[in-house]
C-alpha cells in the first residue's frame, strides 16, 4: 500500500516537473504587454461592472507604477518590430461599448491622460440607451479613446455559417469606418470565442489583429489573431484581485528568468 502511494507520488512529482519545464521553455524574450479587459464601470453590482471609485484607483495604480497606455496600432507595431514599446505598456480595453464608458470611465481616463480602446457593437450604437452614441464615440476619440470592432451584432460566431461570420466581421468594420472616419483593423471576438477558421475570415476582411479573453500577457510569441488579455471583474475583493492579476504576471516572469 505504502509502496503504491510512493510510486504514485513519484509519478505525480515527475509529471509536474515536466509540465513546469515545458512552461519555462515557452517563455519568450522581448516586451510583455498588459492588456486589461473591462466591460462596465458603474456602481450597481454585476460581475462585469467595476465600481467607479475602484476603476479610478486602478487607473491611479497604473500611472503610479509607471505604466504607459498604448493603442492597438502601437501594440501591432511593437510586435512587428516597427517601434519599440515602453517597458511597462498597458492596453486598456472595454468590450461592448456601454454608455457608462462615457459617463463614468472617460472622465477618469482623461484625468490620468490614459489612452483606451472600446470594442463596440455598431448595430447597438445610438440605438439603445445602455450603449454609447456615435457623438460620444467621436468626442472620446479626440481624447485618445478609440473604437474598434466587437462585430456587428455580437452573435456567437462559432455557430454561424461562413457568409454570416464574414458579414458580422466586415459590416461592423465598414460601418465604424464610415461613422468615425478612421480605419478599423482590430477586433475583440464576442464572448472571447475564436478558432483558426474564424481568425482566417477576420484576416480576409482586413483585420490585423484580434483579442480573446485568454488570460495572459501579450509578447512576441503571441498569435496576432489570438491576443491574450487580463479580464478585470468585480469580486468580493476587486482591488486585491486586480493587484494579484497584475502581480501574477510579473512574478511568473521572474520565476521564468530564474529558471532559465
Ligand atoms: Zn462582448
Amino acid at each position: 500500500m505504502i509502496k503504491k502511494f510512493l510510486a504514485a507520488a513519484l509519478i505525480f512529482f515527475l509529471a509536474t516537473a515536466v509540465v513546469k519545464a515545458q512552461k519555462v521553455d515557452k517563455i519568450v524574450e522581448g516586451p510583455k504587454i498588459l492588456v486589461l479587459n473591462y466591460h462596465q464601470v458603474q456602481n450597481n453590482f454585476n460581475s462585469l461592472s467595476i465600481p467607479v471609485n475602484q476603476f479610478d484607483a486602478q487607473m491611479d495604480y497604473l500611472v503610479e507604477n509607471g505604466y504607459t497606455s498604448i493603442s492597438p496600432e502601437e501594440l501591432y507595431k511593437g510586435l512587428s518590430g516597427e517601434i519599440s514599446l515602453p517597458e511597462k505598456s498597458v492596453l486598456i480595453t472595454f468590450d461592448d461599448g456601454y454608455a457608462d464608458n462615457y459617463t463614468n470611465a472617460f472622465p477618469i481616463l482623461k484625468y490620468y491622460g490614459l489612452k483606451a480602446t472600446i470594442f463596440v457593437i455598431p448595430a447597438l450604437v445610438g440605438r439603445d440607451v445602455r450603449y454609447l452614441t456615435w457623438e460620444q464615440l467621436r468626442e472620446m476619440e479626440q481624447a485618445g479613446v478609440t473604437a474598434q470592432s466587437h462585430t456587428l451584432n455580437h452573435r456567437k460566431l462559432e455557430e454561424l455559417p461562413d457568409d454570416e461570420i464574414r458579414a458580422e466581421l466586415l459590416n461592423s468594420k465598414l460601418l465604424l469606418e464610415e461613422k468615425l472616419g478612421h480605419s478599423v483593423e482590430f477586433l475583440a471576438y464576442p464572448t472571447g470565442t475564436y478558432n483558426l477558421h474564424i481568425a482566417g475570415i477576420a484576416k480576409d476582411c482586413g483585420y490585423r489583429g484580434a483579442f480573446t479573453i485568454k488570460y495572459g500577457n501579450v509578447d512576441l510569441g503571441s498569435n496576432l489573431f489570438a491576443l491574450e488579455r487580463v479580464p478585470i471583474f468585480q469580486t468580493g475583493s476587486t482591488m486585491k484581485d486586480f493587484y494579484e492579476r497584475i502581480e501574477y504576471r510579473q512574478s511568473f516572469e521572474e520565476f521564468g528568468w530564474v529558471k532559465r
